[in-house]
C-alpha cells in the first residue's frame, strides 16, 4: 500500500569525533512512493541524518552510536554506500558534486556504472534527457563550466541512472534561483507521480517544501520536533510563525 514503509530511521543518535552528540534521538519513517520531507534550520542535523542513512559519516568522523537504520525491514547501518546503491537508495549530496572535469553526459553515465545492459542505460539516459531538456542541450558541456542549476539537474540525473527506488536529496534549492527552485521541485514530483521514486529530502527551505512533499519531519538541535502530513503542517500556527515566516 501506499503507507508501506520503506526506510525506517528508529531513535538514533550520531556523534561526532567521539564527543560532539549531534543527533540526539531521531526516528522517522519514509514510506513507499512518497516524498518525505526534512525541514529545519541551519546545523539542525539534516544532512547528518542522510549520511546516517547512507553511510557516509566515516569520511566526517561521525558514527551511529544507538538506534538503527532500516530499509524494507533489513539492517544498512553496516553496508557500504555501494551495497545501498545495488539496494536501490542512493543520495544526491548538498553541494550537488558533479565531476567538474568531465561533461554533463559522462557524468550521467558514471551513475549507470554498475550496470551491463547497455542498451537500457541508453534508454535511462533518454528518460533523463526528457525530464532534464536542458541537459540534452548542455550533454557536451564540461560540467564545472555549467550552472548552478544544471549541475543540480546533473546531480539529480546521475542519480536517476543508477534506476534508484528511493532518493535521499540534500538540500536541492540550495544558491538557486526561485524559479529554478520550482523547476527542480516540479520535477522532482513528476519523477515521484510518474516513475514512482521514493524521495526523502532534506530542505531549509520549508515553503517550497511542504507544497511539494507528502510528509514532513522538523528537526531541531538534533531532535524532531513536530511531524505530519504536509498539508496539516503549513496550517500549524508554530510553522507558520518559526518556518513560514507568516503568523
Ligand atoms: P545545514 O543545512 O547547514 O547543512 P543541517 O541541518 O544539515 O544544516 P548538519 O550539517 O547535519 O545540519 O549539522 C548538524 C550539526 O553537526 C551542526 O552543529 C554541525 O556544526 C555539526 N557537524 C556537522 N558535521 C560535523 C563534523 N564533521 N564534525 C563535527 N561537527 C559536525
Amino acid at each position: 500500500g501506499a503507507s508501506e514503509a520503506l526506510l525506517e530511521v528508529n531513535n538514533i543518535e550520531v556523534i561526532y569525533n567521539h564527543v560532539i552528540l549531534v543527533l540526539k534521538g531521531v526516528s522517522l519513517t519514509v514510506p513507499k512512493g512518497g516524498i518525505t520531507a526534512l525541514l529545519g534550520g541551519n546545523g539542525a542535523g539534516k544532512t547528518t541524518t542522510l549520511k546516517a542513512i547512507s553511510n557516509l559519516l566515516h569520511s566526517e568522523r561521525g558514527e551511529v552510536t544507538k538506534g538503527s537504520i532500516l530499509y524494507r525491514g533489513r539492517r544498512v547501518q553496516d553496508l557500504s554506500p555501494e551495497a545501498l546503491v545495488k539496494m536501490g537508495v542512493v543520495q544526491v549530496m548538498e553541494g550537488r558534486h558533479c565531476f567538474e572535469h568531465l561533461t554533463v553526459e559522462e557524468n550521467l553515465l558514471t551513475g549507470a556504472y554498475t550496470r551491463r545492459d547497455r542498451a537500457a542505460v541508453q534508454q535511462d539516459l533518454e528518460m533523463v534527457y526528457g525530464y532534464f531538456p536542458r541537459l540534452k542541450e548542455r550533454r557536451r558541456s564540461q560540467a564545472g563550466y555549467t550552472s548552478g542549476g544544471e549541475q543540480q539537474m546533473c546531480a539529480l540525473g546521475r542519480a536517476l541512472m543508477s534506476r534508484p527506488e528511493t532518493i535521499l536529496l540534500d538540500e536541492p534549492s540550495m544558491g538557486l534561483a526561485p524559479q529554478l527552485v520550482e523547476q527542480i521541485f516540479g520535477i522532482v514530483k513528476r519523477l515521484n507521480e510518474e516513475q514512482g521514486v521514493t524521495f526523502l529530502l532534506a530542505e531549509q527551505n520549508t515553503n517550497v517544501a511542504l507544497r511539494f512533499a507528502h510528509r514532513g519531519y522538523i528537526l531541531e538541535s538534533g531532535r524532531v520536533v513536530m511531524d505530519g502530513p504536509a498539508a496539516e503542517l503549513r496550517e500549524n500556527p508554530d510553522v507558520k510563525e518559526f518556518y513560514l515566516g507568516v503568523s
